[in-house]
């Protein structure tokens, strides 16, 4: 015999332990519906609950909503988070009064048009409202679907959204709609949760590839970590009679008023350079190895280069140049690569 299907299944569990009393379910009015769907987004129900009823007495119907001025309607909202959501849901209630003539809308793509409307609760509301019912695919719903069919790739990419929407369509029974949306909503929210399912107590358990695969804990996968962006640069090494040239860095940017050796670009003629800001006339020596060194915001490749002497100009040294021994540099207020660096000179 054929198991029951994914949706008999939920709707079966929703029967039996799905949550039933919450006040927006015993309606069918979309505006109602709405106002909860806006509510609990990013917000647990039992917060979500007197807020709700509270609203609803101050504003019955989606007419009063429009006609309140802004600040009574955040009033109401004070406590609740989000304040955007609060602008939007008046923003909707003005375009339902002036767009729909006051009728609240019951198709998920028209109510999609309205502010703060998304697609997953345009599907919700018109689905609970009675409606020609619509996938719906939260974060909730997106973790269920990614662990359930084995999604791999992180949910908020284009292409594993696309494919998490097609399920979602295909899972959508023709008939039981809003019993199966509320389902998998509880299920999200009660037993597939993000840390430590409840997978003994899931009526969907028996087909599920993250459990069978043992990848629970990888699906959904994680948002990918950004590459940080990378620079080089090269340090000119610059040493003359024992002494090894510094600069002084300006007080903004990195290292801000260390003491460090000249850099240049990597791909620069380091001798036209060295003639070019100093008026010294140079030759290049050793290249040393490359030394890798991360910020907060980049990463940064120093490409050391020993430069030597050959002719300095006569002139005292420019404000922010000092010339100091290895042993002096020690002790200066230098960069820590920069340090590693001078440590790891042989001679
Ligand atoms: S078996 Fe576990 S991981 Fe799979 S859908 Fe059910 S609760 Fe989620």
């Amino acid at each position: 015999m054929k198991p029951p299907s994914f949706a008999a299944r939920l709707v079966a569990w929703q029967r039996a332990h799905g949550r039933h009393d919450l006040p927006w379910q015993r309606t069918r009015d979309a505006y109602r519906i709405w106002l909860s769907e806006i509510m609990l987004q990013q917000t647990q129900v039992t917060t979500v609950v007197p807020y709700y009823q509270r609203f609803l007495a101050e504003f019955p119907d989606v007419r009063a909503l429009a006609a309140a001025p802004l600040e009574r309607v955040l009033e109401h909202w004070s406590g609740l988070g989000y304040y955007r959501r609060a602008h939007h849901l008046h923003a909707a209630a003005k375009a339902v009064v002036a767009v729909h003539g006051s009728v609240f809308p019951r198709t998920a793509a028209t109510l999609a048009t309205l502010p703060g409307v998304g697609r997953s609760t345009a599907a919700a509301i018109a689905t609970f409202a009675g409606g020609p019912p619509a996938p719906i695919l939260d974060g909730n719903v997106k973790r269920v679907l990614a662990r359930h069919r084995g999604v791999t790739g992180f949910p908020g990419a284009a292409e594993v959204e696309r494919a998490l929407w097609r399920i979602a369509a295909l899972l959508l029974p023709k008939r039981g709609a809003a019993a199966y949306t509320q389902g998998l909503m509880d299920l999200g929210a009660t037993v597939c949760t993000r840390g430590k399912p409840r997978c003994d107590a899931c009526p969907v358990a028996a087909d599920c590839v993250a459990r069978a695969t043992a990848r629970i804990d990888q699906l959904p996968s994680p948002r990918p970590k950004k590459a940080l962006p990378h620079r080089s640069v090269r340090v000119l090494l610059i040493e003359r009679a024992g002494e090894i040239l510094f600069e002084r860095r300006p007080a903004a940017g990195i290292w801000g008023g260390l003491w460090s050796l000249p850099e240049t670009a990597t791909d620069g003629d380091v001798a036209q350079h060295c003639l070019m800001r100093f008026g010294a006339t140079v030759v290049a020596g050793e290249a040393l190895p490359p030394i890798e060194h991360g910020f907060t915001h980049y990463r940064l490749t120093i490409v050391p280069q020993r430069i030597g002497v050959r002719r300095w100009p006569l002139r005292a040294e420019a404000p922010g140049l000092l010339w100091l021994t290895r042993e002096d540099a020690r002790a200066a207020a230098l960069p820590a690569p920069i340090k590693r660096l001078l440590a790891t000179l042989a001679n």
